[in-house]
């Protein structure tokens, strides 16, 4: 968990190879139904690009199918989930219908002008969604697959503004309501060295 451009992504795509166990990231799902331009892209698209949330059944649909699946059962990562309270309240439900313990929620927390700076300076593939940045330069194209890299359409000013506004509302009191009850928080200081951060969750969560 954290605010937008905290490096949730970065962290769980080193994680994901270190443990070598799945990570489900709802935006990145999100992304490529839209890229892919099906019913829940097209669903999603207008809450994405104003900065809202999807709708949480939606979000429980596709949840609810990747932690059924068969890639989910020696363990995995979520990536931006959950981000409400009754987002948190249905994982709940279907990890105790699965008979599955939740180990951790890693908390990694950036102040909010660096997070302004890192996602203005974000570049995405086109073609693959791979990130670069937040330093990518103007003219430069995806070392992955030689795609173009284009800002996201809710990485601009005003949109930023609003999903941390959004975090604040609705993500916040899902991190009250794991520390009130249920698996320990890991708090991690989001700035640094991506290689620190990582030593750092991981310090946190052999603790
Ligand atoms: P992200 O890539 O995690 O920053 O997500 C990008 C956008 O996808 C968010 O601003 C939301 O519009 C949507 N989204 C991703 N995950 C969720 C979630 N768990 N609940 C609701 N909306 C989500």
């Amino acid at each position: 968990m954290g605010p937008p451009g905290a490096g949730k992504g970065t962290q769980g795509e080193i994680l994901e190879r270190r443990y070598d166990v799945p990570r489900f990231s709802t935006g990145d799902i999100l992304r490529t139904a839209r890229r892919e331009g099906t019913e829940m892209g097209r669903r999603a698209q207008q809450y994405m690009d104003a900065g809202e949330l999807v709708p949480d059944e939606v979000i429980l649909g596709i949840m609810g199918e990747a932690l059924a699946g068969e890639a989910a059962r020696n363990g995995f990562i979520l990536d931006g989930f959950p981000r409400t309270v009754a987002q948190a309240e249905g994982l709940a439900r279907m990890l105790d219908e699965l008979g599955i313990n939740l180990d951790a929620v890693i908390n990694i927390s950036v102040e909010d002008d660096e997070i302004v700076r890192r996602l203005s300076g974000r570049r995405v593939c086109s073609k693959c969604g791979v990130v670069v940045g937040p330093d990518a330069k103007p003219d430069a194209t995806c070392g992955e697959c030689g795609g173009a890299l284009i800002q996201r359409r809710d990485d601009d000013a005003a949109t930023v503004r609003r999903r941390l506004e959004v975090y604040r509302e609705q993500t916040e009191p899902v991190l009250a309501w794991y520390r009130a009850s249920g698996p320990s928080v890991v708090d991690v200081d989001g700035l640094g060295s991506v290689e620190g951060i990582t030593k750092r969750v991981q310090d946190g969560i052999a603790a």
